[in-house]
């Protein structure tokens, strides 16, 4: 079982629509995967057709009230289950921000999965922030995933959260944490800026760059609103071909990996 935490503290990057067609993606694939909504606005299980549910969310796990077991249903695609998300989760922010352990209460929750082998993949949904939850995610994931928007900005934010996975590395919180790779999303091939912002990120980070982009595409931001994966949403469309294609390069990469 892999941990990959899908996080960029940007708002509006393609998190979320990442972690929901690359988790349909692994599922297609056969992979048992788990999409784990750790954002209050609850997004990915709504794109996904799921509903926000207090009671099922991570709320009561990651305050030792309840297992996250018993917080796992399955979704309307086969392989792929959820754990939804809920505005609740912002009032664990502050919860937990009061505990020592906070940091890591998430890693210890999904060691007890690790044990069960039920699922290949646990992908993490982030919220946009460098709070509690987003910092426990990267605590907790064996890889992180970094979704770029074609921006300038982006670059800095860039620079930013690599620098907390570097932290989070050297305090020994999760020295073994990977950033696995950057996936360049909102990609316009008409644009000089689109470009340039992928020459960047390939001169310093060429081993993590994805060679898959994801295009701007209208079907890609209107699919959630239907509650449906871009390969339900348009399957063949140039959005469902690059995550698919983002899927593929996803395992592949991995091939001979442990
Ligand atoms: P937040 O930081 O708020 O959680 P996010 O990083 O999860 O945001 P998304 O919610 O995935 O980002 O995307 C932001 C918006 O852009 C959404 O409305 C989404 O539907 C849209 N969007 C995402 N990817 C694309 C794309 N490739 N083309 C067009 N629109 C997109
Ligand atoms: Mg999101």
């Amino acid at each position: 079982m892999k941990i990959i935490a899908i996080a960029n503290q940007k708002g509006g990057v393609g998190k979320t629509t990442t972690s929901i067609n690359l988790s349909a993606g692994l599922a297609a694939r056969g992979k048992k995967t788990l999409l784990l909504d750790l954002d209050p606005q609850a997004n990915a299980t709504s794109g996904l057709g799921a509903e926000a549910s207090s009671e099922n969310c991570m709320y009561h796990p990651l305050l030792g009230q309840a297992r996250i077991q018993d917080k796992i249903i399955p979704s309307r695609l086969e392989n792929l289950s959820i754990v939804p998300g809920d505005m609740d989760l912002a009032g664990v922010e502050i919860e937990l921000a009061q505990m020592d352990d906070y940091l890591t209460r998430l890693r210890t929750i999904l060691e007890s999965l690790r044990e069960s082998h039920n699922f290949d993949f646990v992908i993490l949904d982030t919220p946009p922030s460098l709070g509690v939850l987003m910092t426990s995610a990267l605590a907790a994931a064996d890889e992180i995933i970094i979704p770029l928007q074609c921006e300038w900005f982006g670059l800095e934010g860039l620079a930013k959260i690599i620098h907390v996975i570097e932290r989070i590395k050297e305090a020994q919180v999760n020295p073994n944490v990977q950033l696995e790779g950057i996936l360049m999303t909102m990609y316009d091939a008409r644009t000089n800026l689109s470009k340039s912002v992928v020459e960047e990120v390939s001169k310093y980070f060429p081993e993590q760059l994805y060679r898959t982009f994801i295009p701007r595409s209208i079907r890609i931001g209107e699919a959630p609103s239907y509650g449906r994966t871009i390969f339900e949403h348009d399957p063949q469309g140039a959005g469902s071909l690059s995550y698919a294609g983002f899927a593929d390069e996803f395992i592949n990469r991995r091939a001979g990996r442990p």
